[in-house]
C-alpha cells in the first residue's frame, strides 16, 4: 500500500503506478476525501517498499500482511476516514445505507405466472429487490434444476420474465450465476449478479462476474471461515468492482443426530465482518435455517447483529414450490418480518453510525 501526500500531483501518482507495473503488478488507485492511496494487486514479495517510499509525493509505503486489503477498513480509513460504510446503489435502492434492504422472491422461477404473482406479493409486503433462481445449484441431479437447465432459449425466457416482473413492480432483480458460461447472458437481464455459496471459491467465476461492473451479491460458503470469505471477495474488488454485497447464509452445523436447522446462521460473523470491511453484509435466514417457522426470529436477530438487509424466499403457496418450500414464507408473513426488522434497524443503525 502506498499512501500519497495530500498535495501529491497527478504526475507523482503516475510515477508510482509506473514503478508498480515494472514489477508486473497492478495498482488500485483510490482517490478519497483525504488523499490518494494506491494498493498493489498481486504478489508483493519482490516489491522494494523502502524504495517506493522515497518517490516524490509518497508519504508512506508499506506491506499489508492480510490476504485482503482493498476491502479492509484499514485501507478505507486512510482514504475516507473512520466509519465508512459503502452504500451500493441499485436503481433507487441503497444497500448499506441507513435503511435495511429486503430481497425477496421464490427460490426458483417456475413459471411466468408464479413469478409475477410472487413479485406482486413481495412488493406489497415492502420488499425492495426481487430474487428468483434460474440456474439452481442442486444436490441431486434427479431434482428440478431450474428453468436455465432447459437450454439457452428456456434460460432467456425465464430471465425475460424476471426482468419483466421487476419492471412491472419496480423492483430491481437478482439471480444466481452458477458458471462462467452464464455470466454474459445473466448480466444482460439482471441488476445484481449473485454468486452462490457453492461457488465462493471459484476465482475464475468471481473475476468474470466482477468484470461486468454490476453489483454482486456474494454468498459465504457453508464451510468457509471469515478470512477466506473476505479473501475471495477481494478477488472481485481487485477487478475494480467495489459494489460487492456480502451475504451470510449459514455454515455447516456441528454434532451428531438431528440438527433441526439446515445450516447454522453465523450471527456473530455479521458484526465481526463489519469490523473488517466497509462492504455491506446481508443475511439469508431462509437457507440458513431451512425452516419457515424460524424466519421471523432469525431475521430480527440478523438485523440486530448489524446486517444491512436480508434475502428471504417467498411463495404465495410454499407447499406448491418445486424447491425449498419448507423454508419459504408467504408475502403476508414477509410483511411482518419487514415491519419488525425496520423497528430493530432504527435502534441499531444510529449505533453503527456513531463515531
Ligand atoms: C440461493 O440463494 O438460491 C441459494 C442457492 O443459496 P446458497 O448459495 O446460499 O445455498
Ligand atoms: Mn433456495
Amino acid at each position: 500500500m502506498i499512501i500519497m501526500k495530500t498535495d501529491a500531483t497527478e504526475e507523482q501518482i503516475a510515477q508510482v503506478i509506473t514503478e508498480i507495473k515494472k514489477y508486473g503488478l497492478r495498482a488500485d488507485i483510490s482517490k478519497g476525501a483525504f488523499r490518494t492511496v494506491i494498493g498493489i494487486i498481486g504478489d508483493e514479495t519482490e516489491v522494494d517498499f523502502a524504495r517506493l517510499a522515497l518517490l516524490p509525493g509518497v508519504k508512506e509505503a508499506m506491506r499489508i500482511e492480510t490476504p485482503y486489503k482493498l476491502i479492509s477498513r484499514e485501507y478505507s480509513k486512510l482514504i475516507e476516514g473512520e466509519n465508512e460504510h459503502r452504500v451500493i446503489k441499485v436503481g433507487n435502492i441503497e444497500i448499506g445505507g441507513d435503511n435495511p434492504v429486503f430481497i425477496a422472491g421464490p427460490c426458483a422461477v417456475e413459471s411466468k405466472e408464479q413469478l409475477l404473482r410472487i413479485a406482486e406479493g413481495v412488493k406489497k409486503a415492502g420488499a425492495h429487490i426481487l430474487r428468483g433462481g434460474i440456474f439452481k445449484p442442486r444436490s441431486s441431479v434427479h431434482s428440478f434444476q431450474g428453468l436455465g437447465a432447459g437450454g439457452q432459449e428456456k434460460a432467456e425466457e425465464a430471465l425475460d420474465w424476471l426482468r419483466e416482473a421487476g419492471r412491472k413492480f419496480e423492483l430491481p432483480v437478482i439471480t444466481e450465476i452458477r458458471g462462467e458460461s452464464q455470466v454474459d447472458l445473466v448480466a444482460e437481464y439482471t441488476d445484481i449478479l449473485q454468486i452462490g455459496a457453492r461457488n465462493m471459491y471459484d476465482q475464475d467465476l468471481l473475476t468474470k462476474v466482477a468484470k461486468k461492473g454490476k453489483p454482486v451479491l456474494f454468498k459465504r460458503h457453508f464451510g468457509a471461515g471469515i478470512e477466506e470469505f473476505l479473501s475471495f471477495a477481494e478477488y472481485m474488488v481487485a477487478e475494480g468492482n467495489k459494489d460487492i454485497i456480502l451475504c451470510e447464509r449459514g455454515i455447516i452445523p456441528i454434532g451428531k443426530g438431528k440438527n433441526y436447522t439446515r445450516y447454522t446462521l453465523d450471527l456473530a460473523a455479521i458484526p465481526a465482518i463489519q469490523k473488517e470491511t466497509y462492504l455491506p453484509i446481508l443475511a439469508d435466514p431462509s437457507h440458513a435455517t431451512g425452516r419457515r417457522d424460524l424466519i421471523l426470529n432469525m431475521s430480527c436477530a440478523a438485523i440486530a447483529a448489524g446486517a444491512s438487509g436480508l434475502m428471504i424466499e417467498v411463495h404465495y403457496n410454499p407447499a406448491e414450490a418445486l424447491v425449498d418450500g419448507q423454508q419459504m414464507i408467504t408475502p403476508d408473513e414477509l410483511k411482518d418480518v419487514i415491519d419488525a426488522c425496520q423497528k430493530i434497524s432504527k435502534l441499531i443503525v444510529p449505533m453503527r453510525n456513531k463515531k
